[in-house]
């Protein structure tokens, strides 16, 4: 069985019928990037920076930051590295940077809420990825987005940023794009008006479900409304996507629902273009791309979206899936 997968590594990610995707890796730690390329990733679809300042007593510096992103693109060797913006509070505590408690941290003073607010750490990290961007295919992603002033303000500091380093003869990349991740319901119902503003969208299907079933994702007493295929949740999807393509956007999802073998037929019939997941998920998900055709999971997923839940959508895929489509 490994042989026969170890096949789909130097694929391309088509479906049956020509339809193209990428399968991109997500990555924690800068060992991940060599497991990343074993598995064929064909780009990193998210860097979750947050490693470079946990399990320590103070914050990175500029310079350390550098040569992590640095060597993440040089490495990709040009092959697209979504890096996203530092992402703490919820579950994910620094206790160096002295945070008052909040009785809903995950609800609270998350990821850019918190970069906009202490913006001497957004812009260190905004400052270290722009002098290495001219190393690889760099696309600089903000988190926890919930309305379109805090990705106006979080792309006017990455501006300041990039004038004042360019000023002072620091080359950077002219090419960068930036997106932001789609995991607040608002995010996702208004993605017509982020998608004016934002090169790409990332769903990020961990967060989106939580708050969309209002079911905290570390409660297991909650877990069973952790339904990626949901109606609920496929409708956001679907809009997003048709949203980001409306105005010429591509859409990925880096949430765990990107590597489900269910949710795939459904988010390629959906339109996505780009599946981020943890490396050891790749070949399998390149694998069943590769036996579904895209032109009947057009209509399929949409028939999906109109099933009465979860368990609804789930045998209907499966039962297609045996019907060999
Ligand atoms: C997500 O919310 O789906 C996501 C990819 O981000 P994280 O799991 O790091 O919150
Ligand atoms: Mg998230």
């Amino acid at each position: 069985r490994q042989a026969e997968l170890r096949q789909w590594a130097k694929r391309a990610s088509v479906s049956s019928d020509g339809h193209r995707v990428e399968i991109a890796a997500n990555i924690g730690k800068l060992e991940d990037v060599q497991k990343a390329l074993d598995n064929g990733a064909e780009a990193i679809g998210l860097f979750r920076t947050e490693f470079l300042y946990m399990g320590r007593s103070e914050l990175p510096t500029e310079e350390e930051q550098f040569q992590s992103y640095k060597y993440v693109l040089e490495k990709m060797a040009g092959k697209p590295v979504v890096i996203r913006t530092l992402d703490i509070g919820g579950d994910k505590e620094l206790p160096y940077l002295d945070l008052p408690k909040e009785s809903n941290p995950f609800l609270g003073q998350r990821a850019l809420r918190l970069c906009l607010e202490r913006q001497d750490v957004f812009r260190a990290q905004l400052r270290a990825l722009l002098r290495a961007s001219r190393y690889g295919n760099l696309k600089i992603m903000f988190p926890m987005i919930a309305v379109l002033e805090e990705l106006l303000e979080a792309k006017r500091i990455l501006e300041e940023e990039k004038t004042q380093l360019v000023a002072s003869g620091v080359e950077v990349s002219e090419t960068i794009e930036v997106g932001m991740m789609i995991e607040v319901p608002s995010a996702a119902v208004s993605a017509d008006l982020f998608a004016k503003e934002a090169d790409f969208f990332s769903i990020g299907t961990n967060d989106l479900i939580q708050y969309t079933m209002a079911a905290d994702r570390m409660n297991e007493t909650v877990s069973y409304l952790y339904q990626p295929c949901h109606p609920s949740i496929l409708r956001l999807i679907r809009h997003v996507i048709d949203a980001a393509r409306a105005e010429g956007k591509w859409v990925g999802v880096c949430g765990e629902m990107a590597g489900d073998l269910t949710a795939i037929p459904l988010l390629l019939g959906l339109g996505l273009h780009e599946f981020s997941m943890s490396a050891g998920s790749i070949l399998p998900a390149r694998e069943r791309i590769g036996s579904l055709s895209h032109g009947d999971w057009q209509s399929l997923s949409r028939q999906a979206l109109s099933l009465r839940g979860h368990r609804e959508v789930q045998s209907f895929v499966q039962q297609q899936l045996e019907g060999g489509i």
